[in-house]
């Protein structure tokens, strides 16, 4: 069992300022200092450069939000 760091608990993300939702968003805001999302679309891909202090542009992030909202407009999306 893993244990959480509640002190660095956030409700917002501080980079692209969408809510956490759940768990996995505590965790990554635990380790990272950032939700779920941004964690799997920033920091996996280098973790190093991630820990040495380097963060998303503004666009990059921009463009990760209205790319999240255009998934998630399908699914809440009322069939005819
Ligand atoms: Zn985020």
């Amino acid at each position: 069992m893993s244990t959480l760091n509640m002190s660095k608990t956030t409700l917002f993300c501080p980079h692209c300022e969408l809510m956490m939702k759940d768990h996995s968003d505590a965790e990554a805001v635990a380790e990272f200092g950032c939700c779920h999302d941004c964690k799997l679309h920033f920091v996996d891909p280098d973790k190093v450069s991630w820990h040495a202090g380097s963060r998303p542009s503004a666009s990059k992030v921009s463009d990760r939000i209205k790319r999240r909202n255009q998934f998630r407009v399908k699914h809440y999306k009322l069939a005819a």
